[in-house]
């Protein structure tokens, strides 16, 4: 039914590629061009072991924006996945506008200079997709994505209006290392070294990084310290949302992971400004990212669950109400699947949905398109039928914190 183009050969890039290849009735053909070869071809190989599918591989370098329009060009997609990292998101959709292709991603645009990351760089392209006929789809991973459209089918199920947003991330997994990033090293410590910002009372409250914490009781994995932090799905949920007076986002950290970032940040190895080593510069985290544990290999060693999901609390027929909707995921389970732990899983999965109910125009519309836009029941069925099924419970209280 369609032919695809994926961009980046990481952790994320080998699930959804597996995921693809197990419906080779909707993406007829899959194309992977990423940086290192040599990681195309390692997911090539799996992929036809594993499902006698054979997929096309090819350098890119997507810094380069020419470079990626030949590509894309050559490979003439349909639908072009960014799978690659934040820094690359504008070129791509640059690439994609000049070859006339529609686009899914599942992070937002980030300066590789300047540890920020915003919608707005993004949402500005929305015109010129819409002229073109064209739909992107951003931040369809977990979270962001499933939290966004777990938002979404709160207030279309169970609310006629939202008043607050928590969205929990736990991460129980255990992989052995003293210290690990479970998705890019230089993404996800640049995330969590940012300052805490949360939307209260129609103004956003910023604090110092990992510093408000609370325990709360995930469920199958029991209480654990969860600390508030600032997320991108917070921007655009109170966007779409207007009426949520209260965002929050929070993720779990153990001690262990919590006292190498301190040290790490205290010796400077997390800035990202260049230092001069013996006459090359430099960036401490780059440097660090190529010295830490490979995400995509912790998929074998990694035990334990994930449990994502969102707690809303809004008015039903004039009453106070709330609904937790989580999923749970297990590591081990996911790498028996498709060779990789549960935080590659959780993303890579609804990135290839977000890519089929665009192939097949169930969620289709020219511009650019946040995933809680759209009716999140195709989507939350998908999630169900390929892997990451979800739960939501009502609580008898609203969190007291
Ligand atoms: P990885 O670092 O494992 O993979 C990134 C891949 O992109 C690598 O193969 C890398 O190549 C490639 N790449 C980097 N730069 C370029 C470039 N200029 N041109 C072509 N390819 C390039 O990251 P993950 O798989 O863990 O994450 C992928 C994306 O998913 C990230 O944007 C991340 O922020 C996002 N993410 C989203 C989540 C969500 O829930 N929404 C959760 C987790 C991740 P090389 O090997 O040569 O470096």
């Amino acid at each position: 039914m369609s032919n695809v183009l994926v961009i980046g050969a990481g952790g994320v890039s080998a699930v959804t590629i597996h995921k693809m290849a197990m419906l080779p009735k909707i993406f007829t053909k899959i194309t992977l061009a990423s940086r290192t070869l040599k990681k195309c071809m390692d997911i090539q190989t799996k992929v036809k072991e594993k499902y006698n599918i054979s997929i096309n591989i090819l350098e890119l370098d997507a810094d380069n924006v020419n470079y990626t329009v030949d590509v894309i060009k050559q490979v003439n997609p349909f639908l072009v996945l960014n799978l690659a990292l934040p820094y690359q998101d504008l070129n791509i959709m640059d690439a994609c506008l000049i070859t006339n292709t529609h686009y899914i991603d599942t992070a937002n645009y980030e300066p590789r200079d300047e540890a920020k990351f915003e919608y707005s760089w993004q949402w500005d392209y929305k015109e010129k997709f819409q002229k073109k006929g064209l739909m992107a789809l951003l931040g369809s991973g977990f979270d962001p994505g499933v939290t966004n459209v777990y938002t979404a089918h709160t207030k279309k199920h169970f609310l006629d209006s939202i008043n607050s947003l928590d969205i929990l991330d736990c991460n129980d997994g255990d992989h052995g290392h003293p210290f690990a990033t479970n998705f890019n090293p230089e993404i996800n410590i640049r995330e969590v070294t940012a300052s805490s910002k949360h939307w209260e009372n129609n103004k956003w409250k910023t604090g110092p990084a990992l510093t408000n914490k609370v325990s709360f009781n995930f469920p199958e994995i029991g209480p654990k310290n969860m600390y508030l932090m600032y997320h991108e799905e917070l921007e655009s949920l109170i966007k779409h949302f207007p009426e949520i007076k209260k965002a929050r986002f929070w993720m779990t950290f153990g001690d262990s992971y919590l006292k190498h970032i301190e040290v790490l940040e205290n010796i400077g190895m997390t800035s990202i400004k260049p230092v001069n080593y013996n006459g090359i510069n430099i960036i401490p985290l780059q440097f660090l990212k190529t010295i830490l544990p490979d995400p995509g290999s912790l998929g074998k060693r990694t035990k334990g669950k994930t449990c994502i999901g969102t707690i809303i609390t809004g008015q039903k027929n004039n009453t106070e109400k709330t609904f937790y909707t989580f999923n749970i995921c297990d590591h081990e389970e996911c790498y028996n699947e498709v060779g990789s732990q549960a935080i590659s899983y959780t993303t890579g999965v609804p990135v290839m949905i977000g890519a089929m109910l665009m192939i097949q125009k169930i969620w289709f519309k020219p511009g650019v398109w946040n995933v809680e836009q759209f009716d999140p029941d195709p989507f939350m069925d998908l999630l169900n039928k390929y892997g990451l099924p979800s739960k939501t419970i009502e609580l008898e209280e609203k969190l007291d914190f």
